[in-house]
């Protein structure tokens, strides 16, 4: 913090939404006032105080609203966005991503499509994600050096995975060093992340479990994502992925389950007892043709639905303008009733109901007095956008992500009137063009 201003950063406000106790009504003309890493003042502009700024931003026209968290991604796979799109999906999975995976996923991989990915999710607004895919350190260090804050998260899983060749396939000392590394980071946190219910045996789950208690670390987790998923689990098991789940003590780590699109009438209250919670894909879940996880069912239970992306590969963006639209669109689909999710509902589970499912609820996902710094500034000023009757529905359903003028996480600017402060775009999309050629090369001469 600097002693030779009264404030770090402020911003002049047009449309303050704050999210406190999830509203979503904005204020008008307000002053938001940043010192280090955390809001200090939020109150109305007065253009008469004498005040000293590092940095002013004058949001005109702008909507100035809490980053958007992203819970359940996995940030490399932009360098496989849209591969064998619309194939059938056991051939777009066992025919070209694992395999391509198997033969190109290493730090570097993981470094460029997490770079591209860093990128991506400033551009569109969000500020925390919860990333999980392989080789963690390196992605930590990309969302280290980018400014964003979350969860990075140690894959497991039954089978050999692309990392165990350089990692060693001990997934508690792999996980006990990543842990070391980041230790005391101010913006991200550690988890386990096994794979799934079927590609993890009781052994792997019970590990995990293990050494999330000892380290009181989360565990994030795709659940009940098809319906074959349920039926193969009941047939191999005798129960559903839920059940299992907490049976194995998996749940009551705080265990966070992506998709949990196909969950039963007697599981959701496992997950309410347990202290679980959701986030949910619609975009990928739509894509992959999964089914619609009853989202509406899980806030009448009071469990935690926070949104996401997935990977690129199923989505194929990171923007979670889009998965607020088409998220609350599915549910109205899906209900035939235009009540079944509304844009506050979404609005909410983007930011402050997201930062319940992550646990993060105190430090972010509004903007008050004593929480962390992460907040955008949403451009209003072009067609699709005009006139504002209503300013939650307009960043519903008709913002697209790309409107995001200014970006702020953890009280540092990340992006300036669209122009990113902590990365060389060009330099990025010049290594991620590099591995598209090298991947279309092998696929040509057939070496995955
Ligand atoms: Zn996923």
């Amino acid at each position: 913090m600097s002693q030779d201003f009264q404030w770090d950063i402020g911003i002049r406000c047009d449309y303050l939404m704050t999210l406190k106790a999830g509203s979503v009504t904005p204020l008008r003309d307000y002053f938001l006032g940043i010192r280090g890493s955390k809001i200090e003042a939020i109150k109305p502009w007065n253009p008469d105080v004498n005040q000293s700024y590092k940095e002013f931003i004058h949001a005109k026209n702008q909507a100035v609203m809490p980053g958007l968290i992203n819970g359940h991604t996995h940030l490399p796979m932009t360098l496989l966005r849209g591969l064998a799109d619309d194939e059938p999906f056991h051939d777009w999975l066992f025919k070209t991503i694992i395999p391509i995976e198997g033969k190109f996923v290493d730090p570097d991989f993981v470094r460029v499509g997490t770079e591209l990915a860093a990128l991506e999710s400033i551009r569109f607004g969000v500020t925390s994600l919860f990333e999980m895919y392989f080789y963690a350190e390196a992605c930590g260090e990309v969302l280290d050096q980018a400014g964003l804050r979350g969860y990075i998260s140690q894959a497991m899983a039954s089978f050999p995975l692309p990392e165990d060749e350089k990692l060693g396939n001990d997934k508690e000392k792999v996980f006990y060093q990543l842990l070391e590394r980041f230790e005391n980071h101010p913006r991200l946190k550690v988890a386990l992340a096994p794979h799934a219910p079927y590609s993890c045996d009781d052994e792997t789950l019970t590990l995990a479990t293990k050494i999330a208690e000892k380290t009181q670390s989360r565990i994030h987790i795709h659940v009940s994502e098809t319906a074959q998923e349920v039926k193969d689990s009941q047939k191999n098991y005798g129960k559903t992925p839920f059940k299992r789940l907490y049976d194995l003590g998996v749940l009551q780590r705080g265990a966070i389950c992506a998709h949990g699109v196909h969950i039963q009438k007697d599981e959701f209250e496992l997950l309410k007892k347990s202290g679980a919670s959701v986030i949910y894909n619609p975009e990928s879940n739509m894509k992959l043709g999964s089914g619609i996880a009853p989202i509406p069912e899980y806030l009448r239970h009071g469990i935690p639905v926070g949104l996401g992306t997935d990977g690129t590969a199923s989505n194929n963006d990171l923007s979670i303008f889009d998965a607020m639209d088409v998220g609350a669109k599915l549910q109205k689909v899906a209900h035939s009733d235009n009540t079944a999710m509304t844009a506050p509902q979404v609005l909410r589970m983007a930011t402050i109901e997201g930062a319940k499912a992550l646990g993060l609820e105190k430090e972010i996902g509004s903007l008050e007095v004593g929480k962390k710094a992460d907040l955008i500034c949403v451009d209003l000023e072009y067609p699709h956008l005009q006139p504002i009757h209503d300013l939650c529905s307009q960043l519903v359903y008709a913002t697209k992500g790309t409107e995001v003028r200014n970006v702020i996480c953890d009280g540092k600017i990340l992006m300036r009137d669209h122009a990113i402060t902590h990365f060389d775009q060009s330099a990025i999309f010049e290594k991620a063009r590099s591995y598209r050629d090298r991947i279309q090369e092998a696929l040509r001469n057939k070496t995955v």
